[in-house]
């Protein structure tokens, strides 16, 4: 079956009450039927039902529909994308180790990367995901990883992922990347040959700016590169499960651990209502990215003809520098456009004159967004500080929802 099928039937079978939605159970514990039936779940001899924090059925359908998506083997959903980046990590490196990251990355993976990480004893090292030049050099015997972000937000990057996954497939070092801008249905990292797919839920998935959530997607191959020495978690004995090993128990084992071992430890468990309203969103991900792309190209032609833009970001404009990347690898460049508008007061006043346009940080919503980084997500930054980070004084991100395009043409055509 094709994906908007799957979105919309996967998982999900039908109890006597014969509910056409996915029923939200809303139960933090699972009976058993005796206490043999107890024993056999928790020496995982079989499957069942046991505790929310760990696994719940209305998530289990938005996992499958999820990992379908992805074409992975199987996913897991946390309480928010920073839950599933920091899983992700969490469940290949230990204390001495070192992980790769993109420059261009979420502010929270980075801080996540360079700060908290720092913390547990786990260094971080910088790449281009764009032109992966310096990637082989940074890899040593303790690298565990390489993170980046199939479109990066909020700089618009797109990676250039055969050029990561040879050189990371040469070594057998697990690659991480964030989907969470591009969707499936613009790219799906797996084909790819990415390892391991995370998602904030939150964007577009949920499509409507009302839950947080986030999920891990593991790929048919991931298992190959987690048998070699570089991941002696997976092949020695977990003594907290009586000596089970992940490799030999699961074709899954990524997932298994982080489910087993981080969900069970760490608990940033996703509520079964959240994971419905996730499931809703997935429903309709297919129409709403191809209506946020198509809105958004309108309004960056509006922008390329004004005469006060200085300079438009957006992976299909023939000129932006991710142009050739994005016409590769992605089918739709999502909703997001940065632009340069003059001084530091002139991209304030801008903001201020909007009225369709909400100023939050944020992305992806249903309704558009605006955020002026200078003067809230970077206000710490000095102007060359700023520069540095591909920040400019005047620079505006606006997140093109589902309204119609000519409203918000004629929104930013009075406010400029
Ligand atoms: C928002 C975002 C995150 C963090 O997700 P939350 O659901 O807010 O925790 C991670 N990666 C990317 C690319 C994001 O845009």
């Amino acid at each position: 079956m094709k994906d908007a099928t799957l979105a919309l039937h996967l998982g999900y079978e039908k109890d006597k009450e014969k509910a056409m939605q996915v029923p939200i159970f809303m139960s933090t514990a699972f009976e058993y039927e005796n206490t043999d039936h107890a024993a056999r779940l928790f020496n995982l001899e079989e499957k069942g039902n046991i505790y929310t924090r760990i696994a719940n059925p209305t998530t289990r359908v938005f996992e499958k529909r999820i990992a379908a998506l992805e074409r992975g083997i199987d996913a897991l959903a946390t309480s928010s994308g920073m839950a599933a980046v920091f899983y992700s990590i969490a469940n290949l490196v230990g204390r001495g180790d070192n992980i790769i990251i993109a420059e261009k990355l979420y502010g929270g993976s980075i801080t996540l990367s360079t700060q908290t990480l720092k913390q547990f004893g786990i260094k971080a090292k910088f790449f281009d995901s764009k032109r992966a030049e310096n990637l082989e050099e940074l890899i040593d015997e303790k690298t565990k990883l390489i993170l980046f972000e199939s479109i990066s937000n909020p700089a618009l990057a797109v990676a250039d992922f055969e050029k990561i996954t040879e050189i990371a497939n040469k070594h057998k070092i697990i690659t991480v990347c964030d989907n969470t801008l591009a969707t499936p249905y613009s790219v799906k990292p797996i084909e790819f040959g990415v390892d391991i797919v995370v998602h904030s839920a939150s964007k577009y998935i949920v499509g409507n700016g009302s839950a947080i959530g986030g999920c891990i997607i593991e790929s048919p191959f991931a298992k190959e590169k987690l048998k070699t020495k570089r991941y002696p978690q997976f092949n020695t004995p977990d003594e907290s499960y009586h000596g089970l090993i992940y490799n030999e128990k699961f074709d899954n084992p990524f997932i298994e651990r982080a489910r087993l071992a981080l969900l069970r430890d760490y608990g940033a468990v996703i509520s079964p209502f959240n994971a419905w309203l996730l499931l809703l969103g997935l429903e309709t991900l297919h129409l709403r990215i191809k209506a946020h792309s198509q809105n958004a190209m309108k309004i960056v032609e509006f922008l390329s003809k004004h005469q006060k833009i200085k300079k438009i970001n957006y992976p299909f404009l023939k000129s932006d520098e991710n142009y050739e990347l994005a016409k590769k690898y992605l089918k739709y460049a999502g909703g997001i456009i940065s632009f340069e508008l003059g001084s530091y007061e002139e991209a304030k006043e801008f903001v201020s004159k909007l009225k369709i346009f909400s100023l939050v940080t944020n992305i992806a919503d249903s309704k558009s967004l605006v955020t002026h980084p200078a003067s809230t997500t970077h206000q710490q930054l000095s102007k060359e500080e700023l520069l540095n980070a591909g920040v400019p004084e005047g620079l505006i991100r606006l997140s093109i929802g589902l309204e119609d395009a000519d409203d918000l043409i004629n929104d930013l055509r009075q406010a400029l």
